[in-house]
């Protein structure tokens, strides 16, 4: 079935666009984890029409209901990549998906990677891209520096052009569905503390908090999940720092391509998400509408 919508996030952002697009009666998926940012805030008071502080979980769980009721489909799932030919092909760890236009409403990308020296040599060994950097690996001794289903998608790719592949977890247990176990018996796991990166002019080895080191040629960094910066990276979408570039109309540079809410990096708050995500439906069911609905 090919989607109209796939909204990928299912914090305000991402329900509001879906409630609009789901009532214009567009075929709408939403792929979404459960770790809204709203779910941080105990209480909230400055969004409109409750005259009474409501929680976090509260306001975002009665958003999901709300979607639900309208028709919206929503799944609790990752989204690993996406990939533009005439539509969008939006790949997650469940699944693989199609639409004609799709909603990045992903939040504020959180890439905390705590490993000393690691922005030192990004560009030089470090890459954050196995779409834009894994050619230049072939056949090389390369990691990725990660321990969840996304650490293993990157490593899929990478394997188009090296065998010799490690995950290095960093003392993270590995947390991978059940599905990617089999792919994962294809590389090495180094679960080991990393102390530190080092190398002259490019990345030359990893060292352990034992002191123990390991040589590599390239690190691929897939640390939690993807995020907003990692789809930019691979899809070429324009952004300034860690955000997502959009117009007045939510528009990215990708034809069909909308952001709406914290990944955009304006005043990072519910009401701006909310109403990013319900300019963003406007301008979604006009291209929809546009380009030919299933067309
Ligand atoms: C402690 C705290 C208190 C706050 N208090 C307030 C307040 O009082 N008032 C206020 O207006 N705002 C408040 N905020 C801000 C507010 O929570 C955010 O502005 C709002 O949640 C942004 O909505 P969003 O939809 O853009 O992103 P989020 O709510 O962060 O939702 C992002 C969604 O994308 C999903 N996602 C991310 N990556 C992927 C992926 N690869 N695949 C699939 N899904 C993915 C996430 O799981 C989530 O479902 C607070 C925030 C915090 C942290």
């Amino acid at each position: 079935m090919i989607y109209d919508v796939i909204v990928i996030g299912k914090g305000p952002a991402g329900i509001s666009c879906a409630i609009y697009t789901t009532r214009a009666n567009l075929k709408t998926l939403v792929i979404g984890k459960s770790d809204s940012m709203l779910l941080k805030a105990d209480k909230i008071e400055n969004y409109y029409g409750f005259e009474n502080p409501i929680g976090g979980k509260e306001l975002l769980d009665t958003g999901l209901k709300q979607a639900l009721r309208l028709g919206a489909q929503i799944v609790d799932d990752e989204v690993v990549s996406i990939e533009k030919t005439e539509k969008f092909r939006v790949i997650s760890v469940n699944g693989e998906y199609e639409a004609t236009t799709v909603l990045l409403a992903t939040g504020a990308p959180v890439v905390r990677v705590p490993v000393k020296n690691i922005d030192k040599f990004e560009g030089s060994g470090v890459s954050y891209c196995t779409t834009c950097d894994g050619f230049f690996y072939r056949n090389k001794k390369v990691g990725v520096l990660g321990y969840t289903d996304f650490a293993i998608h990157e490593a899929n790719e990478l394997a188009a052009f090296t065998q010799d592949i490690t995950i290095y977890t960093n003392n993270m247990p590995l947390n991978i569905s059940e599905n990617l176990n089999e792919s994962l018996s294809k590389f090495k796991v180094n679960t080991a503390k990393i102390a530190e990166i080092q190398g002259q002019e490019k990345i030359e080895e990893i060292v352990f908090a034992d002191g123990s080191k390991e040589l590599v040629q390239g690190l691929f960094v897939a640390y939690g999940s993807a995020s907003s910066t990692s789809f930019a990276l691979k899809m070429g979408i324009a952004t300034e720092g860690k955000s997502i570039t959009v117009n007045d109309k939510m528009e990215t540079n990708i034809p069909g391509l909308f952001a709406a809410g914290d990944c955009t990096g304006v005043f990072k708050q519910i009401s701006v998400a909310v109403g990013q995500g319900a300019i963003a439906s406007r301008q979604m069911i006009d291209y929809v509408r546009k380009t030919g609905k299933d067309g």
